[in-house]
């Protein structure tokens, strides 16, 4: 089966052509990049007490030269992601995985993602690759700052578990304060949580969250969203979500009986960070009525049949707890 390497449609040897407008202005790229995987310089994995696949990964910058994708010291339009050294499994799946949790979050649930693409080495190794969203066509960059800065913690003054000490409602709280457009960003947080939940993304911590920071009015909107994956296809005993969903250790009378996050949390945590019941009916709502296309995509991937499955097979698992609810049970 041959499938766009973008968008994952059939019937194509390369990319389509609206993908290659997104990707690469129109310019008739192929998806097999013009050199080897290069060589990596061996990086010990960090240490840190939470396991972090962004941690040990490598990227590249890359820019447009005419028809090809060339390496780029500075002026980087594109990041190129290979396979991340480290020993957790299916490592050679990373960049096939995140392209397509990446294509499910846009074609499925409106989620603004950058235009990224699935690519090969010379030498047929994959590669994710995935355009700068900081960088405008005329070359400027935008001032992006992650959560991690917004929120002033550091690895020197809050420890080495400094990106996982935090909540999403705390991340909300933030939010409010800096960005005067909320009501309308903080659906786009609440939609992007719950799917984070829904693919087993375990690594949607502090600094996976960013804005831009307008220099002229000091007012921030969120960045596109980015680093999205299904971790478990990899770490087996990572925590269903990075960070807490609620701050100071509060949990929900589901949790306090389940253990796991259900509908009751999801919908305690939409209303603490200020989205009306109707807004989270309706928000919630598109997410439990796409098994089939999210089947169909996941099928249409480069994964391996094996971790088709498996990927498919998660996220039915967080379907089910995100259609129970402790209340109406009662
Ligand atoms: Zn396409």
């Amino acid at each position: 089966m041959k499938v766009c390497p973008g968008c994952l449609k059939e019937g194509f040897e390369t990319f389509c052509n609206p993908c290659l407008k997104k990707l690469f202005n129109g310019k008739k790229v192929n998806h097999i990049l013009p050199f080897t995987q290069p060589e990596f310089n061996e990086i010990r994995i960090n240490q840190s007490e939470h396991l972090s696949i962004s941690g040990i990964q490598i990227k590249h910058s890359l820019k447009l030269e005419k028809k090809k994708l060339v390496l780029a010291e500075t002026g980087g339009e594109y990041i190129l992601k290979p396979t991340p050294i480290g020993s957790f499994r299916n490592m050679e799946y990373t960049p096939a995985n995140e392209h397509l949790t990446m294509q499910l979050a846009a074609q499925l649930f409106d989620i603004n993602i950058p235009p990224n693409a699935f690519m090969q080495f010379q030498d047929d190794y994959p590669a994710y690759i995935v355009k700068r969203f900081d960088v405008l066509p005329d070359g400027n960059k935008l001032l992006q700052e992650d959560f991690a800065q917004v929120a002033g913690k550091s690895e020197e003054n809050s420890g080495k578990n400094y990106k996982y000490d935090f909540s999403y409602e705390e991340i909300a709280e933030l939010m409010k304060k800096y960005i005067s457009a909320y009501p309308i960003e903080i659906e786009k947080y609440f939609t992007l949580i719950i799917f984070n939940y829904l693919v087993n993304n375990g690594d949607a911590h502090l600094k996976n969250f960013s804005v831009f920071r307008n220099t002229e009015f000091g007012d921030y909107t969120l960045t596109p969203a980015y680093d999205l994956l299904n971790t478990s296809l990899h770490i087996s005993e990572e925590s269903d979500t990075a960070l807490d969903l609620f701050k100071n250790n509060y949990m929900t009378e589901s949790y306090k009986h389940g253990s796991k996050y259900a509908k009751d949390d999801f919908y305690e945590f939409g209303i603490r960070i200020g989205i009306s019941k109707s807004r989270i009916d309706k928000i919630y709502e598109r997410f439990l009525n796409k098994e089939s296309s999210t089947e169909s995509l996941i099928n249409r991937s480069f994964l391996s049949d094996e971790l088709k499955g498996k990927y498919f097979n998660s996220v039915q698992d967080r379907l089910k707890r995100l259609e129970y609810s402790f209340n109406d049970e009662k």
